[in-house]
């Protein structure tokens, strides 16, 4: 008990030191918590002054207002629970930190920079009642004390939904900026995307505005054509909702997007992982070059439970079937050709001379056209 005291004493005759970092200090030295308090308790026990610049922090925990007013401030804009706290530093707090640990050979106590993230948190999670958490925060706060600035980054949120695209001539992906490359610039008002009509940038804007994010990734289940329409329950799509602000928002299931119909929008608690199989029920429309008969189309039977085989691409493909197979005659030399088949088969090299092997243009002999193709529905 005694060399206890002792110790502590020489340390505080030594250095002026701030109640925090006295707390922190002595509190293995004492077996006590750190505490503020703890070192208030001491230094009063020694006579000695709290009003003396701390040698450690510079009195650093008496000017925590600026930085807090700086993320009072941002976290404003934000919905959070949950936070994590990053902190820089200059160099020579953890310098003077070490010096006297190492001068009065302590250890295992928690050093300065940990000390002030402490005491930061406990005021950030008092005021915007949230929680510090270390794996997986709705909110990360980078807090500079170099310049007394600070940073704020969201966590993403994922998005599920399906779209019916009822008008042609409308592509699904939006070009990147072509300032930026999909960066995010001025031109591109920081989305990293043309601004240009398509069902992503419909999707994205809406997100955008919905959850007040910078930026939204989509994962498409499949793709089609500019000129395909999207019917039935739709294309499933998968939507990262990058930095959002306000995630707390409510979702509706459905939304109208003049021309693109979303439905069984749900916002997920987790990333979804790795690719989805599906499958399409997909109605082609095929002009042929010579005439074509009833006969003929026959032969398109064969095209049930075939193997698609795709000889221009790479090998460890996964392996894609037709499941059914439907046509009917339209004129001397059109008809349909109605498939379902597993998602991912390009239609158009299945119909037009390709590399893909079956290919309905070498079935029948005659080269075929894909003038159109629509999904009547996706599966997953
Ligand atoms: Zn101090
Ligand atoms: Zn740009």
């Amino acid at each position: 008990m005694k060399s206890q005291f002792t110790t502590v004493s020489k340390i505080l005759k030594n250095y002026d030191l701030c109640e925090y970092c006295t707390g922190r200090i002595i509190s293995k030295i004492v077996g006590k918590q750190s505490s503020k308090f703890l070192g208030k308790k001491y230094l009063k026990k020694l006579g000695k002054s709290d009003h003396k610049t701390c040698y450690i922090c510079k009195n650093i925990f008496g000017s925590l207002e600026l930085v807090l007013s700086n993320i009072f401030e941002k976290s404003s804009h934000f919905d959070f629970k949950t936070f994590h706290l990053g902190i820089t530093l200059k160099p020579s707090f953890l310098e003077r930190d070490d010096y006297l640990k190492s001068k009065f050979k302590i250890k295992g106590i928690e050093n300065i920079k940990f000390g002030i993230a402490k005491e930061l948190a406990k005021k950030i999670s008092r005021r915007t009642n949230s929680k510090r958490i270390t794996d997986d925060p709705d909110l990360f706060i980078q807090a500079n004390f170099k310049d007394e600035s600070c940073i704020l980054r969201a966590k993403p949120m994922f998005v599920y939904g399906r779209y019916n695209k009822k008008i042609r001539k409308l592509p699904q992906k939006q070009g990147l900026c072509r300032s930026c490359n999909g960066i995010g610039c001025h031109n591109c008002d920081f989305k990293g995307i043309e601004n240009l009509q398509s069902i992503e940038g419909k999707i994205s804007n809406l997100f955008i505005k919905k959850f007040d994010c910078n930026q939204v990734k989509i994962n498409w289940i499949g793709g089609e054509d500019q000129s395909s329409l999207v019917l039935g329950k739709g294309r499933p799509f998968f939507a990262k909702i990058l930095n959002p602000k306000r995630r707390n928002r409510i979702l509706r299931k459905t939304s109208d997007l003049e021309g693109v119909y979303l439905s069984e929008l749900q916002k997920l608690s987790i990333q979804p992982k790795g690719s989805i199989p599906f499958k399409s029920k997909v109605s082609i429309t095929i002009d042929t070059k010579k005439p074509i008969s009833s006969t003929q189309l026959k032969k398109l039977k064969i095209l049930e439970n075939a193997e698609i085989q795709d000889f221009s691409r790479d090998k460890r493909n996964t392996k894609k079937r037709i499941y059914k197979v439907g046509y009917k005659k339209l004129g001397k030399t059109s008809f349909i050709l109605d498939l379902f088949a597993d998602g991912g088969i390009s239609i158009k090299s299945l119909i037009q001379p390709s590399d893909v092997v079956p290919n309905v243009s070498e079935l029948l002999d005659n080269q075929c056209e894909c003038k159109k193709f629509d999904f009547k529905n996706i599966v997953v």
